[in-house]
C-alpha cells in the first residue's frame, strides 16, 4: 500500500496541477469563474483544454468524456477518442479543444425527460462544470478524462441532478450572503454548502449472488426466509473487520484516494454484511460528484475480488437497510461555518437566526424533504424500525433545545447548558469533557453539533435532490428573515423579535424523542406533522403550489422541470415494480415451484417405497411434511396466478400516477402475498435441492 500522501488525487485534474500548468493569466482567470461564478471566455478554454489533455495523455488516456447525471438514477458518459481528422498524409493528432472541453451533444433522446422534449427535438446538452475537478480514471488498458458536467435541453431545461443543484448553491449563497453582512460581516465573498455523505452498503459474495436471479435483476432479494441468526446480537456493528473485507476496503480507499475523495472512516454496520463508508465533506456539488465515484468505486472493486456491493435500501427483509446520511452545513470562504453554535450559543445572535431560520423552513417545506428522499427502494426501510421514520422532524440536543425554550417562554435566553465532565470512575482513563448534547440516531433530521445530518435519504440515490430542496429552503427562509430585517430600524430588536417569533411557530418540529416509536407517530399527528409513508404519496409535493413557488422564486426549477420529474418519478416507480413483479413471476414459476414439486415427488416416493420394503414402518413424517408442501404449493400457484393477473392489468392502465398508485396498491400487495408460502417452502424443502443461496449463506459466508 502505497502512502496516502503521495497518491491522493494523482488522477485529479485539481488546483495544484491547473497552477503548475496553466498560464498564470488563464489560471488566475479559471479560479475566479470557480471562486466567484465569473464567465469563462472561449479563448482561455482552448489553453486549459490543451493542458488538460496532454495532462490526461501522460496519465495513458486516449479518450474523454462528459460525465453527467441525468434522471435515470446512473451516471451517464460517452467517450471520444482525442482525435483530429486524417490529414492529407493519413496521420491524425490528438486533439481537444476548448469547445469540446465546455459544451457536449449527447444524443439525447434516450434520456427521461418527462415530456420536457419530444423526441423530435432530441439536442440535448453537456455542460463543463469547473467547479468539480475532472480526473481520470484507469481501467485495464488504458485511461479516460472525465469531465464533471451538467445537462441541458435546447432550452436550457434541467434534465438532470447536477444543473439544479447548482442552481440552488447561488441560491443559498445570495441569501446566505445577505444575512450575514447583516450582522457586520464584511469580508466573506461567497457561502457554500458542504455535504458529507455517510454511504451504507452491503458486500456479499459474487458466486452466490449470480445464483440469485432477483439480486441481479431488481438488487434485492424477493424471496428469502430469516436465517437462525440475524442481527439479534449486536455483534456485527463495529465488529472486527474481516479480512476479505478489510482487503477490499483497503482497494477501495486506494481508489477513491486516487480520485481525490479523501475516503475517512469505514466500519461494520448493524446488518450482518453490511458496511459504512464516509469521506471528508466537501462543496455540495463535489460531494454528490464524489458520492457517484464512491458508489461506482464500491462496486467495481468489489468485482475484483469476486464480491458483489448491493446498494439498494432493502436488499434483505428482516435486517436493517442502508442509507445514506447527508451532513450539511453553510460555510464562508473563509472558513466560519454557519452552523457552528459556539460555546455559548444563547449569545451567538447570528447562529440563532440561522438557526431558526431552518427550523421554519423544514417545518413548511417537510413534505417537500421528504420527497427528495423518496424512492422505491426506501419505501422498504423509512419507518421500518431501523431508519428514520417517514415523518420528519428536528433534533436539537438538550443544549439547543434549552435555549430555544429560554427564549420561547421568556423572550431571552440568557445561559446555555454546558458538557460536564465524562466521569468513568477510573483512574487511568482519561477525563474530557463531554460534548453538551448527546446523540439521537432516530431522527431523520438531526443537529450533529455544527451541521445537520439529513439521514432518510436512500443509498442508491444521488445526494442532488435532498441538497436542492435543503440549499433551496434555506434560501427562502433567509430571504424572508433578511426582507424583514434590512428593513428594521432597530436591528437588534428586529432579530431578537425574529427569532423568538420563528422559535415559537415552528417548534413543533422539534422532536428530541425516539423517533422510531408508535407514541412517536401519534405525536406527530397531533402536531400536524405530515406522515408520507410512500413514494407514490409523497410524488405529488413536487408540484404543489408551495414547492412551485419556493423553486421558481429562487430559479432553481421552473414549474415545467418539476413537471417533468414528476412524471419521471411515476414512470420509474411504476418500471421498477413491474421488474419486481416479472422477476417474481419468473423465479416463481421457473425455479421454485418445480423444485417444490420434485421435492413432493421424492416424498411420496419415500413413503410408497418404505411401505414396500416394509409394510408396518411408520410413514406419517413423510406424509405429514407432503401434505403442508401441497397445501404451500397451492397457496404458491394462487399467489402467482394473482400476481400475474394484475401485473397485467398494471400494463393497461394509463401512465403516470394512476398507473404508479396502481402498482403500489395492487401488484406490491400481490408479491408480498406470494412471497409469504415461497418463504415457508424454503423452510421445509430440502437445502441441497433450493434453487438459489438463502440468507444464511449470502449474509454470513463471505
Ligand atoms: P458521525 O456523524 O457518524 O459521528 P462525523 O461527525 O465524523 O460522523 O461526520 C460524518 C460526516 O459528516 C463526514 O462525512 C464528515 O466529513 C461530515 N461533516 C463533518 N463536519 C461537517 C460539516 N461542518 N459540514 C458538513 N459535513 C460535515
Ligand atoms: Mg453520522
Amino acid at each position: 500500500m502505497q502512502n496516502i500522501m503521495e497518491i491522493f488525487g494523482e488522477n485529479v485534474f485539481n488546483d495544484s496541477v491547473m497552477q503548475e500548468r496553466l498560464p498564470k493569466k488563464v489560471y488566475s482567470q479559471l479560479k475566479k469563474t470557480i471562486q466567484e461564478g465569473k464567465e469563462l471566455d472561449a479563448a482561455m478554454a482552448d489553453v486549459i483544454a490543451h493542458e488538460m489533455k496532454e495532462w490526461a495523455i501522460e496519465k495513458g488516456a486516449t479518450h474523454y468524456s462528459h460525465w453527467f447525471q441525468p434522471l435515470t438514477g446512473a451516471t451517464a458518459e460517452k467517450h471520444d477518442a482525442f482525435l483530429s481528422a486524417p490529414k492529407e498524409n493519413g496521420k491524425v493528432l490528438m486533439e481537444f479543444s476548448g469547445k469540446e472541453l465546455i459544451k457536449g451533444e449527447p444524443d439525447a433522446s434516450s434520456f427521461p425527460s418527462g415530456g420536457l422534449r419530444a423526441t423530435f427535438e432530441a439536442r440535448g446538452y453537456t455542460a463543463w462544470d469547473c467547479t468539480s475537478p475532472a480526473f481520470v480514471k484507469k481501467d485495464k488498458k488504458g485511461a479516460t478524462l472525465y469531465i464533471p458536467t451538467a445537462f441541458c435541453s435546447y432550452k436550457g431545461e434541467a434534465l438532470d441532478q447536477k444543473t439544479p443543484l447548482l442552481r440552488s448553491m447561488e441560491a443559498v449563497n445570495k441569501q446566505a450572503l445577505r444575512l450575514i453582512r447583516l450582522f457586520g460581516n464584511t469580508t466573506s465573498t461567497r457561502v457554500t454548502p458542504s455535504v458529507g455523505a455517510e454511504q451504507e452498503y452491503f458486500i456479499i459474495d459474487r458466486d452466490k449472488y449470480l445464483k440469485r436471479k432477483d439480486l441481479i435483476f431488481t438488487g434485492r432479494t424477493l424471496f428469502g426466509a430469516m436465517p437462525p441468526k440475524g442481527q439479534e446480537l449486536d455483534d456485527h456493528y463495529f465488529g472486527v473487520i474481516r479480512e476479505r473485507i478489510m482487503d477490499f476496503m483497503r482497494d477501495v480507499n486506494e481508489e477513491l484516494w486516487k480520485l481525490g475523495v479523501s475516503a475517512k472512516t469505514q466500519h461494520n454496520e448493524v446488518a450482518p454484511g453490511q458496511h459504512e463508508l464516509a469521506p471528508i465533506y466537501a462543496q455540495c456539488n463535489v460531494a454528490a460528484d464524489h458520492n457517484q465515484l464512491v458508489m461506482e468505486t464500491l462496486k467495481s472493486v468489489a468485482y475484483k475480488h469476486n464480491l458483489q456491493c448491493l446498494l439498494h435500501e432493502k436488499p434483505f427483509a428482516g435486517v436493517n437497510g442502508s442509507g445514506k446520511h447527508n451532513n450539511w452545513s453553510l460555510t464562508t470562504d473563509d472558513g466560519i461555518n454557519l452552523l457552528d453554535p459556539g460555546k455559548t450559543p444563547h449569545e451567538n445572535v447570528q447562529f440563532l437566526l440561522v438557526l431558526t431560520c431552518i427550523l421554519k423552513a423544514v417545518d413548511r417545506h417537510a413534505a417537500l424533504l421528504r420527497e427528495s428522499a423518496a424512492d422505491v427502494g426506501n419505501d422498504h426501510r423509512l419507518g421500518a424500525n431501523e431508519a428514520p421514520p417517514a415523518i420528519i422532524s428536528v433534533y436539537l440536543g438538550e443544549q439547543l433545545e434549552d435555549v430555544l425554550r429560554q427564549l420561547i417562554s421568556t423572550g431571552e435566553a440568557t445561559h446555555s447548558m454546558h458538557g460536564e465532565k465524562l466521569r468513568t470512575g477510573v483512574k487511568t482513563l482519561p477525563d474530557f469533557t463531554k460534548d453538551a448534547t448527546d446523540r439521537n440516531r432516530t431522527s431523520p433530521f438531526a443537529f450533529t453539533g455544527n451541521k445537520f445530518e439529513f439521514r432518510m435519504v436512500g443509498s442508491r440515490d444521488s445526494i442532488a435532490s435532498p441538497n436542492v430542496v435543503l440549499n433551496t429552503i434555506a434560501a427562502e427562509a433567509f430571504c424572508e428573515a433578511c426582507d424583514e430585517l434590512e428593513k428594521a430600524e432597530n436591528f437588534h430588536e428586529a432579530v431578537h423579535d425574529l427569532i423568538k417569533k420563528y422559535a415559537s411557530e415552528h417548534y413543533r418540529i422539534v422532536f428530541n424523542g425516539n423517533g422510531y416509536s408508535e407514541e412517536w407517530v401519534e405525536e406527530a399527528r397531533r402536531r400536524g406533522l405530515p406522515n408520507i409513508s410512500s413514494m407514490v404519496e409523497a410524488i405529488p409535493y413536487l408540484t404543489s403550489e408551495e414547492t412551485v413557488a419556493l423553486f421558481e422564486k429562487f430559479h432553481v426549477m421552473t414549474k415545467a422541470e418539476l413537471e417533468s420529474r414528476q412524471e419521471i418519478k411515476y414512470e420509474s416507480y411504476a418500471k421498477a415494480i413491474n421488474i419486481e413483479a416479472r422477476a417474481m413471476i419468473d423465479i416463481a414459476s421457473k425455479q421454485i415451484l418445480p423444485v417444490a414439486i420434485q421435492y413432493a415427488t421424492s416424498l411420496a416416493r419415500s413413503v410408497n417405497e418404505v411401505k414396500t420394503a416394509c409394510g408396518a414402518a411408520d410413514t406419517s413424517v413423510q406424509e405429514e411434511m407432503l401434505v403442508e408442501l401441497s397445501g404451500l404449493l397451492k397457496d404458491t400457484k394462487e399467489a402467482l396466478k394473482r400476481l400475474k393477473q394484475v401485473t397485467e392489468e398494471a400494463a393497461c392502465r394509463p401512465q403516470g400516477r394512476e398507473r404508479a398508485v396502481y402498482f403500489k396498491t395492487e401488484v406490491d400487495t400481490a408479491m408480498e402475498q406470494l412471497r409469504r408460502p415461497v418463504d415457508r417452502l424454503e423452510m421445509i424443502v430440502d437445502k441441497d435441492m433450493w434453487p438459489m443461496p438463502s440468507y444464511g449463506d449470502l449474509l454470513f459466508e463471505v
